[in-house]
């Protein structure tokens, strides 16, 4: 049987099944928070065109406002100082958007210390029970942060000293991008990057890293808890804005049952 008949018998069967990763997109979808003296993106909101009224007797739609970094999203290379000269977001070849991926659970860590910095040591450990990781895929970095998403203030977790968000030491974050096949890294957090990780030298080292690598983040995704540690194919979908620097996307893993 051709591959792809066999892919739609197992969909059909329930031997594979779509797990969707992607956050609900609404008005109270949590956003990144910058202090002063940055600029911050605006939420994600709807407009009404018409809704089977006078404006459109017998249809329904709508005006959307959003940053490319809303929700579930994908952030191009060059988002980053350090890939300027990279892929914008419609410059990324539709074949990488379809990629094996392994998952790392730090969601214990997290739990016991919302600051937790993933170390290159832990990766080690991972790769010790699971095997390398994917040549040309996707690291998703499980921390449990997507039972916080409804809400946003339990999301970005600030306090006066502002956000306490697991992520990524800078040595490991340099070591993944630069040193390992990684296609790029995903996570469950508002950004790719620690809530402190402004302050880490460099600053958002994950983003400097990866997309300075012409790797690729993907941010706010949820039910990695439903995934293997590996054999999942992800979709990554998002909208090939021309020149922007990323969008947000529908996130969609295959795993097999
Ligand atoms: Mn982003």
């Amino acid at each position: 049987m051709p591959v792809l008949d066999q892919l739609l018998a197992a969909l059909a069967g329930g031997s594979v099944e779509i797990v969707d990763l992607t956050a609900p997109l609404s008005d109270r979808t949590p956003i990144l928070r910058l202090p002063e003296p940055f600029a911050n993106t605006v939420p994600f909101s709807l407009r009404e065109i018409s809704r089977y009224d006078d404006r459109g007797p017998a249809w329904y739609w709508n005006d959307i406002t959003t940053g490319e970094h809303v929700g579930t999203h994908f952030d191009a290379p060059v988002h980053w100082a350090t890939g300027r000269d990279g892929e914008d977001v419609a410059q990324v070849p539709a074949g990488r958007l379809v990629a094996p991926a392994v998952v790392l659970d730090a969601s214990e860590h997290a739990a016991a210390d919302p600051d937790f910095l993933l170390e290159i040591e832990h990766v080690r450990a991972w790769e010790e029970a699971h095997g390398p990781l994917p040549d040309g895929g996707w690291l998703l970095y499980r921390t449990g942060w997507d039972a916080r998403s409804a809400d946003a203030e339990a999301f970005l977790n600030a306090d006066e000293n502002g956000s306490h968000a697991p992520g990524i030491s800078p040595e490991c974050a340099r070591w993944l991008a630069e040193e390992t096949p990684l296609l790029g890294l995903g996570v469950e957090t508002v950004g790719t990057d620690a809530g402190g990780a402004h302050a880490f030298d460099p600053p958002f080292p994950c983003h400097s890293y990866f997309l300075g690598a012409g790797k690729y983040g993907l941010t706010q995704l949820q039910n990695l808890s439903r995934l293997p540690a590996r054999g999942a194919v992800l979709v990554a979908a998002p909208l090939p804005i021309v020149g922007g620097s990323g969008s947000p996307a529908r996130v969609l893993a295959l795993v097999e049952r």
